[in-house]
């Protein structure tokens, strides 16, 4: 067991590994940040902020020798950055399960391998790969393989022309042909995973998303409870198939009352920033004690929970990016009961940028609903 005052390693410093900071340091230990940009938000707080390249290996050198394992909450941290550190240290997650959530080719493929319910899709490395895709796949949305977040690198497209048009424009990279579903909701789970494989799910979570990024997460969700137990299950096999440790999300579709798994994100989930205020353990003290081998908690959410997410158009005089730039008027948030804010301290705001998130929660689960849906309205979030 890795104990206080131990210093925990960090790749990645935005939001995430930003609460995993405050979480590790509410538990007594230290971390070390490794983040290219200078005003990261987890850098910040940071007790010590590497600012390097994740594949400059005099920063890995400092890295591994000052801490006692180390975690990411960055899912395109190279591989190789991962399995150069565990020389030194532990690494949790692993290299291998990183490397199968970082690429949707090889997420897609472990899906099938395993016989876990995902939509259909074909892997697209050529055009002719396109010409040869199943005609039933479309309407379809074609995503780049690697580096795709927020719903960038994705294009939907309507037949085979379309499909080859997006395949240029992406250069040629590697890609999914997914066939565009029609959703009934969106539900997420969050879990963590020790390394005797142990596992404790939070409560299954309701996204709704407003272009392609998270805007409202809903928990629990307004699901059945078999439909919420089953996502569980899924994850929870998900997880040791990958052999996982650590907290893991997982993003599912739900179409027809059906479960198909969307993708997998190693490391804590933005669909998971309730459990901050809604539950006694949060997925990123969850996070401290897979990566030191503390006992997993057993979660219990005390409130019902609607967390929004604020982007980087709020910033702009007409919310939607354009105008002058001025900081929203977090007064209206916070006289809003049980509602905490929650901002990142990123340097500057863009359209599309998740800047901060704000959680209202309560005993009733319709209440706490209408009352962040009237705060995200009077913020100026606006459904177009
Ligand atoms: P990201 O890495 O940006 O989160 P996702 O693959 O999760 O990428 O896509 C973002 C969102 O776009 C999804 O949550 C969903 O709302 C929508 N979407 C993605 N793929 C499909 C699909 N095959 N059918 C219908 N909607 C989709
Ligand atoms: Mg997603």
């Amino acid at each position: 067991m890795i104990l206080p005052p131990a210093t925990l390693g960090m790749l990645g410093g935005g939001q995430l590994g930003r609460f995993f900071v405050s979480a590790a340091h509410e538990m007594g230990y230290k971390v070390w940040v490794l983040d290219p940009d200078p005003h990261s938000p987890a850098g910040l707080i940071a007790d010590r902020h590497l600012v390097a390249a994740y594949d400059d290996y005099v920063a890995l050198d400092t890295l591994g020798s000052g801490c006692a394992a180390v975690t990411t909450e960055f899912e395109n941290v190279p591989a190789d950055t991962l399995d150069y550190l565990t020389k030194f240290i532990p690494v949790h997650p692993a290299a291998s399960a990183v490397a199968v959530c970082q690429n949707r080719i090889a997420e897609k493929s472990f899906l099938a391998d395993n016989g876990l319910p995902h939509g259909p899709f074909a892997a697209i490395r050529s055009e002719d790969d396109i010409r040869n895709a199943n005609a039933g796949l479309f309407p379809a949305v074609l995503k780049v393989a690697r580096f795709g977040y927020d719903g960038k690198g994705q294009a939907r497209v309507a037949d085979r022309d379309e499909a080859v048009a997006a395949f240029q424009h992406f250069k040629g990279e590697p890609c999914v042909l997914e066939k565009m579903l029609t959703l009934d909701y969106e539900v997420s789970v969050v879990l963590a995973r020790d390394e005797a494989g142990n596992v404790r799910c939070f409560p299954t979570g309701e996204n709704r998303h407003r272009n392609g990024i998270l805007d409202v997460t809903i928990a629990p969700a307004q699901a059945s409870a078999c439909l919420r137990d089953n996502a569980q299950e899924i994850a929870e096999r998900i997880a040791e198939k990958l052999g996982y440790v650590g907290t893991l999300g997982v993003e599912f579709f739900v179409c027809r009352g059906e479960l198909f798994v969307n993708e997998m994100a190693p490391r804590p989930h933005n669909s998971g920033h309730h459990t901050i205020d809604a539950c006694d353990v949060s997925q990123y003290e969850q996070q401290v004690r897979a990566l030191c081998g503390l006992p997993l908690a057993t979660p219990r959410q005390h409130s019902a929970a609607v967390m929004v997410n604020l982007l980087g158009e709020l910033w702009y005089e007409d919310g939607k990016g354009h105008g002058a730039y001025r900081e929203p008027d977090w007064s209206l948030l916070h006289a809003v009961p049980g509602l905490r804010l929650h901002l990142y301290g990123k340097h500057h705001a863009r359209p599309g940028r998740k800047m901060g998130h704000f959680v209202v929660t309560g005993d009733d689960a319709a209440a706490v609903l209408e009352r962040a849906l009237a705060a995200r309205a009077a913020i100026g979030i606006r459904d177009e």
